[in-house]
């Protein structure tokens, strides 16, 4: 069996979240102006910071993005992973846009949390791959959950979007928290020497649609 299908799928039991908008304010970036918005749910795992350009709800499907939090990638600039790039990419394309949403969330390690993620990189240094490494210290490959995504998209009044993604069960959960992705929109930076390794991994083992890799 493909290591791919034994990820965990959507937590989501209970009934729908509704995630409470609690502040707003301008934010103007080198990447254009936007205003940020902070969204909270049930707990710490349900918040979610959104970068917002134009008028999302109204005009057509906006560019979406939905980013896990990377410290290492998106902070101190490594390049162990393509998080900061795709980051950087995604940021640059929605400044363009004449509307979207940059949903950032606390998502580090791919659900695990920053301590578990650098134990895994621990690992990775002896030879083990992304996705060895979190199941060595007892995680799924990806434990992520787009359910809260879906419900702080529905909050910002967006049904539909054109979604920045090379990972087709982000689709699908967007799609089962009751978001259309109209389509998808290649998320791919430049492939360097340092994240070849990393991406093959994402490719073969998480079904990421990634192309010259
Ligand atoms: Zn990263």
């Amino acid at each position: 069996m493909p290591a791919h299908t034994s990820r965990k799928k959507s937590r989501r039991t209970g009934p729908r979240v509704k995630p409470r908008i609690v502040a707003r304010a301008k934010l103007p970036s080198r990447f254009g102006e936007f205003t940020i918005l902070g969204l909270e749910g049930r707990g710490p795992q349900e918040s979610a910071v959104a970068l917002v350009r134009g008028n999302p709800s109204a005009g057509g499907p906006p560019l979406v993005r939905i980013h896990s939090q990377c410290l290492t990638g998106d902070v101190l600039c490594s390049e162990r992973c393509d998080c900061r790039a795709q980051l950087e990419l995604s940021l640059k394309k929605i400044g363009r846009a004449r509307s979207g949403v940059l949903l950032y969330l606390p998502q580090e390690g791919r659900g695990i949390g920053l301590m578990n993620k650098l134990k895994a990189y621990e690992l990775q240094d002896r030879g083990r791959d992304t996705v060895e490494a979190n199941e060595e210290l007892g995680f799924s490959a990806d434990s992520r959950d787009y359910a809260f995504s879906a419900a702080a998209l529905r909050a910002l009044g967006v049904r539909a979007v054109r979604l920045l993604s090379n990972n087709p069960e982000k689709v699908r959960q967007l799609e089962a928290g009751g978001i259309r992705v109209v389509e998808r929109v290649p998320c791919q930076p430049r492939v360097t020497q340092r994240t070849r390794g990393y991406l093959k991994t994402k490719k073969k083992k998480l079904g990421h649609l990634l192309a010259g890799v």
